[in-house]
């Protein structure tokens, strides 16, 4: 799955999301990426998330739409309300997945329960990414 969440200068939000599925998947098994709510979200008032790992659980809790609420009803931000949702997910229907988001304020947010999720992004000069558990490495852009 390749996941992207954006905001532009005026505050338009938007995600995609793009995947194979899972390895084995039955015949006509559409998943969670492209269902509005779990796998993919945008609301230019609260944040985009894109949502990878296993669909059948990301579908069953409604996981993009779990970390809007968190934002919006809870007043987190992305990355509170990314790994607050995520660690619910868990406890209450099981299965791996990782998010990441953006919210309204253009504040990133990245969180995995799986084991690893590669990611990364660009805020001005900085160029952030990673995939394990914890691990954060930082660049200055050179755009030359
Ligand atoms: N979420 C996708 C699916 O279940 C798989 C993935 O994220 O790799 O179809």
């Amino acid at each position: 799955t390749v996941g992207a969440v954006a905001i532009d200068i005026y505050g338009n939000i938007s995600a995609a999301t793009s995947t194979g599925g899972i390895r084995g998947k039955p015949h006509g098994r559409v998943g969670d990426s492209p269902i509005l709510g779990s796998g993919t979200i945008a609301n230019n008032r609260i944040a985009g998330v894109s949502a990878t790992g296993d669909g059948e659980y990301i579908l069953r809790f409604n996981l993009a739409q779990q970390i809007l609420q968190r934002i919006r009803y809870e007043g987190k931000s992305g990355q509170e309300a990314t790994e607050d949702a995520l660690n619910a997910m868990k406890e209450e229907v099981g299965g791996s997945a990782g998010a990441i988001t953006i919210d309204h304020n253009g504040e990133v947010g990245i969180f995995f329960i799986s084991n690893q999720m590669l990611w990364g992004y660009r805020q001005g000069n900085l160029i952030r990414y990673g995939a394990n558990k914890g691990q954060v490495i930082e660049e200055e852009a050179d755009d030359n």
